[in-house]
């Protein structure tokens, strides 16, 4: 059987990742989510086993220290989040593509490691400004929340030229074709 390839997916919060990740996964491309492990709280209707595993920063050190990660990273100050590697190997072998749905320097981690068979696609938002609108309109982060993710978002965006490819999300429906025709190229080759 073929294995499966990677698809990493980076993006500052509010460009619209989570979107286009779903709409990737919506196409029957045979992939697998890879459901990160986080410190932080569910938000909205998040469920423990479905957008992340929400664990206690005990769990999330004794995780480290059985070295069951394949990256972690404190993406904000005391919130940790965190790559399984029981949700890539056997995923792989099994012939799926596996998502990956993390911030940049895991990105480029997983890049690292897993090199040829791995995609990395930058979602790059058209300014700052409609970031900071997207993520006010979601609704779903407090005001001091957002102007974090704000701040963080200048890093990130300086780090898009070492992914394979960045896809400028203005027009969503445009993003979604853009990313779709990359995705299924990759892993077709
Ligand atoms: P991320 O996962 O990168 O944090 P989301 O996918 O949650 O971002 O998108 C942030 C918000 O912006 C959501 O409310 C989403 O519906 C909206 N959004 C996504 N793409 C676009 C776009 N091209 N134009 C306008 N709004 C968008
Ligand atoms: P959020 O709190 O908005 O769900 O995620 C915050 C950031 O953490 C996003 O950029 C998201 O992609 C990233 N993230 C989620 N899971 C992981 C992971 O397993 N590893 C790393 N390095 N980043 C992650």
């Amino acid at each position: 059987m073929k294995r499966g390839r990677l698809l990493i997916f980076a993006a500052p919060s509010g460009a619209g990742k989570s979107t286009l990740v779903q709409y990737v996964m919506s196409q029957g491309l045979n992939t697998h989510f890879s459901i990160s492990t986080t410190t932080r709280a569910p938000r909205g209707t998040e469920q423990h086993g479905k957008e992340y595993y929400f664990v206690s920063i005990d769990e999330f050190n004794e995780h480290i220290r059985r070295g069951d990660f394949v990256e972690f990273e404190e993406v904000y100050t005391g919130r940790f989040y965190g790559t399984l590697k029981s949700e890539v190997e056997s995923r792989l072998e099994a012939g799926q593509n596996v998502v990956f749905d993390v911030d940049v320097n895991g990105g480029m981690n997983i890049k690292r490691q897993y090199s040829d068979q791995a995609l990395s696609i930058f979602i790059m938002p058209p300014s700052i400004d409609e970031l900071r609108n997207r993520l006010v309109h979601r609704a779903t982060d407090a005001p001091e929340v957002i102007e974090q993710r704000i701040q963080r978002a200048e890093y990130e965006i300086s780090q898009a030229r070492n992914f394979d490819r960045i896809v400028v999300n203005d027009d969503l429906d445009r993003a979604k074709q853009e990313v779709l025709t990359i995705v299924k190229q990759f892993i077709c080759e």
